[in-house]
């Protein structure tokens, strides 16, 4: 569950989200993998460019781009990366 997210010039980019999960009590930098046209030439059954079709999840302690601490805790290094579309 997102609590709150973290604005700054990561927002630029439209695929990362900086915020903060209740249930993990954690920091997260997530990235989307949207469908290009590229996969749409390659994957005939991916129907719309900008799809979401996996993300990734990181924990962090700080902002990567702004240098903000988020985490006051220790955070434990985790990844995960969620297919949400077989491709
Ligand atoms: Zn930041």
């Amino acid at each position: 569950m997102i609590n709150s997210t973290h604005s700054c010039q990561a927002q630029q980019h439209l695929s990362l989200c900086i915020y903060f999960d209740d249930e993990r009590d954690d920091w997260i930098l997530q990235f989307n993998h949207e469908v290009t046209a590229e996969n749409l030439e390659n994957y005939p059954h991916l129907e719309t460019i900008g799809d979401i079709i996996a993300i990734g999840i990181l924990t962090i302690q700080y902002c990567p781009y702004c240098g903000e601490r988020l985490n006051n805790k220790k955070v434990t290094p985790d990844y995960q990366h969620v297919v949400l579309s077989h491709w």
